[in-house]
């Protein structure tokens, strides 16, 4: 049997786990994250240990924002998930 396979991805909150993109989701993750900055998300890095920035970012929703304390990239939830179309969003879903 041959196969493709796709992929579409949706942001998730670092903070209250929100998803941006529902329910069809993005081509990529800077088509992603252009289209969830437009709707007031920011993407503020990581710390290190030693308190400066690091290079991984986070990504925090507008409801997460005035409170976000910057996370140690260790902190940082599991980065990806594999969804099947059975689990994936639906619209009626809401967030
Ligand atoms: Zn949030």
């Amino acid at each position: 049997m041959s196969t493709l396979n796709f992929t579409r991805l949706v942001l998730v909150c670092d903070g209250c786990k929100k998803r941006h993109g529902d329910p069809h989701g993005h081509n990529s993750a800077h088509e992603a994250r252009v289209a969830a900055y437009i709707d007031g998300w920011r993407f503020p890095s990581t710390i290190k240990s030693n308190g400066q920035p690091g290079s991984a970012s986070c990504d925090v929703c507008p409801d997460c924002l005035p409170t976000w304390e910057p996370q140690h990239y260790l902190a940082r939830p599991g980065r990806a998930a594999r969804l099947s179309v059975d689990s994936a969003p639906r619209p009626e879903e809401g967030q």
